[in-house]
């Protein structure tokens, strides 16, 4: 059984006339130790599917069908208090700015006792040492004396690491990070993703890493879901994902990728917008910038196929597979 399962999840936004649908459909599984990624540029709605995991959409967003079950237990239906069993507890999140998860007003110290002793009745002594190894894990120099320090004291690839801390404080079996390195300098960024993984690798915690950048995946990523307005449009191992994109939205995102490109080679941006969610096309809803669109992509949205390298939402894509196996046919 898959750790998290999530199967026809939707979420729309309540509007005095219509909602508006900002996931469609999202169905993917975890399992346990393993580290998957979402990835899509801003707009996507990869933060709405994170925070819809755990049950922070903010209002008027709200979970319109589908469900989200951990370890066999259904987190859709949860109460408010059966909710603080599970988040922070058993799934964590890093958000990406550090200012704003970190309070300001509290040391390091007083804001990982508080984020303990909410979930666990533990003495204050217990609390604060559990809280030391676990700065000491995400290696913090001197975590006894950071443990009394302000977050304005720390840089910002120290505070993202006691926010790492803070996630890890209650051993939990998932860890969700959105853009959990945006805010910080590329030499920083590799450093913190690659302790995230490792911290996550030595501890069995699965991760789902949610990304606008192709570039940090391949890094960490065992899976990857590319999100195109609202849905799953391919996904698939990471490394074959890179090396062999099957959907041309996630090849127009590799293609605008710096380190994909051959030296002198100009960097191909996908033309256009992602579209806003009171104005979605229909069919394929990439048609507007896919360079292959016909007039049934702006028709009927594309059914998932299995490429033999990822699972893709496109009807080229069908048609290719089809020819394939005709061919296949007129061998035999
Ligand atoms: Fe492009 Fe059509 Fe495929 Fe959509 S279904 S990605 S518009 S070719
Ligand atoms: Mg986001």
């Amino acid at each position: 059984m898959s750790l998290l399962s999530v199967n026809g999840l939707s979420v729309k936004f309540r509007q005095r006339h219509q909602d508006l649908v900002a996931l469609h459909d999202v169905s993917f599984s975890l399992d346990r130790g393993e580290r998957i990624a979402i990835v899509g540029e801003s707009g996507a709605g990869k933060s709405v599917l994170g925070y819809a995991l755990v049950n922070l959409l903010m209002k008027p967003g709200f979970i319109d069908a589908g469900s989200v079950q951990f370890d066999g237990r259904e987190l859709t239906k949860l109460s408010p208090k059966q909710w603080q069993g599970i988040r922070g507890k058993k799934i964590a999140m890093i958000f990406q700015d550090p200012m704003v998860t970190l309070n300001p007003v509290l040391t390091i110290g007083a804001q990982m006792i508080e984020a303990i002793r909410s979930h666990t009745r533990i003495a204050y002594k217990d609390a604060r040492k559990l809280a030391i190894e676990k700065l000491a894990h995400v290696r913090i120099s001197a975590p006894s004396q950071r443990f009394d320090q302000y977050p304005h004291e720390l840089s910002g690839g120290m505070r993202q690491r006691v926010i790492i801390a803070i996630a890890l404080l209650l051993n939990p079996e998932i860890i969700i990070a959105d853009e959990p390195t945006t805010a910080l300098d590329v030499t920083i960024q590799a450093e913190i993703l690659q302790l995230l993984k490792q911290i996550c690798a030595d501890n069995g915690v699965a991760l789902i890493l949610i990304t606008h950048d192709f570039g940090v995946v391949s890094r960490i990523a065992e899976r990857t879901f590319v999100m195109y307005a609202g849905r799953i449009v391919e996904q698939g191992p990471t490394l074959e994902i890179i090396n062999d994109p099957q959907h041309p939205y996630t090849q127009g995102l590799l293609n605008a990728l710096p380190q994909m490109a051959l030296p002198g080679q100009r960097l191909n941006q996908i033309k256009g917008n992602m579209p806003p969610l009171n104005d979605q096309p229909s069919g394929c809803a990439f048609h507007p910038r896919c360079p292959y669109a016909e007039e049934r992509c702006r028709q009927n949205p594309p059914g998932f196929v299995y490429s033999g390298v990822s699972t893709v939402a496109c009807y080229v894509v069908e048609d290719m597979l089809s020819e394939f196996s005709q061919h296949d046919g007129d061998d035999s």
